[in-house]
């Protein structure tokens, strides 16, 4: 089933981006996750975040909880998280005392306001890395603070290769939704050279024990443009993908940020072009999985996703975030966005920790967002979702966003990327394929630095 918002290509003749993106895959962040960026965002205005958590919530706002699992097997090589394959299993145990000190502290804030979480997502690092011993403590506690008898969903982020039939069940049975599973390449070559911990073995049999415990939903995650992937075996890794028929799969186009293994590898070697697919190719095969996967059924429902059954495959996560829910984030390095304010924790597991035992929250840097800002957040990250509603701005933000925009949506046009139809404003497949370069052109003129593609 082809998308008709997706599918419009590109009218003959249109003009292509000016200047032309650089194509090989060269070092930085392509992919926006937040707005303003990262860098903005400062130790002094923390206790702006402290003051938020005194005030009620803003009527109607969702909220979503976020735990960091920052421990791996084995560190991949463009691996550009906070993660750490060293601590034993005493550091383990004080992380999860630390992250249910640190939700204690938010529980009884007054922005709870009564509210229940909405989602809750176990990101990593690798969730899955925990025993099922620490699993049970640490998911027994967060309910006692604030009950999971409300959520829509439950994201468990897992690595094939840790996944005994035994944690399965655990998982499943403390009422994870979502399973996702990081497969990202069939190819037991590719993910050997790519420093992957787990084999093509291990997500075969983690898939159908997964699916014979009946989850909800069971998300796979990709690559395209691993260090040596090629057409043929790209081909295979979709062709495998069909035949496992997931409820959803997420594309990621392989980038290289300056603190993986690979970036360090080029750097001590002198070189300036990351040995991936350049940008073109990476969108190529995207699209490859895209259009093969649209034969068979599924729908493209962002720039990285694609779901089996678009009235059951949700991701509440993505889409209250980018709607401008509140999350409590918790654990070390992770991102929240509590009553208008972004925050981030310590971004080092010993700073993080010592905080906790001093009895402070681990913030190290926030920001308040101006009402202008969160417009552009939601506006930008919501379409990557292939396609904004003008009237929703109009009701949450007072704004007509036609006007507001108006240069850029004209720029995104005159390159052919962009329509207008009626309320809603969309990108094509093309502008899709490439959403997180365009999304710039809507920031303001001083967070525009550090365009990488
Ligand atoms: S499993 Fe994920 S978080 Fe862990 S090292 Fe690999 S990419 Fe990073």
């Amino acid at each position: 089933m082809s998308s008709t918002i997706l599918s419009t290509t590109i009218a003959p003749g249109a003009l292509k981006p000016e200047p032309q993106a650089v194509k090989e895959t060269t070092v930085g962040n392509y992919f926006v996750s937040n707005y303003p960026p990262f860098s903005y965002w400062k130790t002094e205005q923390v206790p702006e975040l402290l003051k938020a958590l005194e005030h009620p919530p803003k009527l109607g706002t969702p909220l979503g909880i976020y735990l960091h699992i920052p421990f791996c097997r084995k560190r991949c090589h463009f691996c550009y998280f906070r993660v750490y394959t060293d601590k034993d299993a005493t550091a383990i145990k004080g992380y999860i005392e630390g992250a249910l000190k640190e939700l204690s502290f938010y529980a009884s804030k007054p922005f709870i306001g009564g509210r229940k979480p909405n989602f809750i997502y176990f990101g990593g690092g690798t969730p899955s890395y925990l025993s099922v011993d620490q699993l049970k403590h640490l998911t027994d506690g967060m309910k006692a603070f604030l009950p999971w008898d409300e959520v829509e969903e439950v994201t468990f982020e897992c690595e094939p290769g840790t996944l005994t039939d035994h944690k399965l069940k655990a998982i499943r049975e403390m009422g994870v939704t979502r399973l996702s599973l990081g497969v990202e390449n069939f190819d037991d070559h590719i993910l050997e050279i790519n420093g992957r911990a787990h084999r093509s073995k291990e997500v075969a049999r983690a898939y159908g024990y997964a699916r014979e415990l009946g989850f909800p939903q069971i998300n796979i995650d990709l690559i395209a443009g691993m260090v040596e992937e090629t057409e043929a075996n790209w081909k295979e890794c979709i062709r495998k993908t069909i035949e496992l028929a997931p409820d959803s799969v997420t594309i990621y186009q392989m980038e290289i940020p300056y603190n993986t293994t690979i970036y360090k590898e080029m750097k001590s070697e002198g070189k300036l072009v990351a040995p991936v697919a350049d940008w073109e190719t990476k969108r190529h095969w995207v699209n490859e999985a895209f259009q093969e996967l649209e034969k068979v059924g599924y729908t493209v429902a962002s720039a990285y996703t694609v779901v089996r059954d678009k009235s059951k495959a949700k991701f509440v996560y993505r889409d209250r975030l980018w709607e401008g829910a509140d999350l409590l984030s918790l654990g070390v390095a992770s991102f929240g966005h509590i009553n208008g304010i972004h925050y981030q924790n310590q971004h080092d597991f010993e700073p993080y920790m010592n905080k906790l035992v001093d009895g402070e929250l681990p913030v190290y840097r926030a920001l308040k967002p101006t009402d202008e800002e969160r417009l552009i957040r939601e506006f930008v990250l919501q379409l990557k979702l292939g396609q904004v509603r003008a009237s929703y701005f109009d009701a949450k933000f007072n704004t007509n966003v036609r006007e507001k925009f108006r240069q850029p949506l004209q720029t995104l046009k005159d390159w052919g990327f962009l329509l207008m139809e009626g309320d809603f404003i969309r990108l094509n497949r093309e502008g899709l394929l490439e959403v997180d370069r365009l999304l710039h052109e809507f920031f303001l003129p001083e967070h525009r630095q550090g365009r990488i593609t």
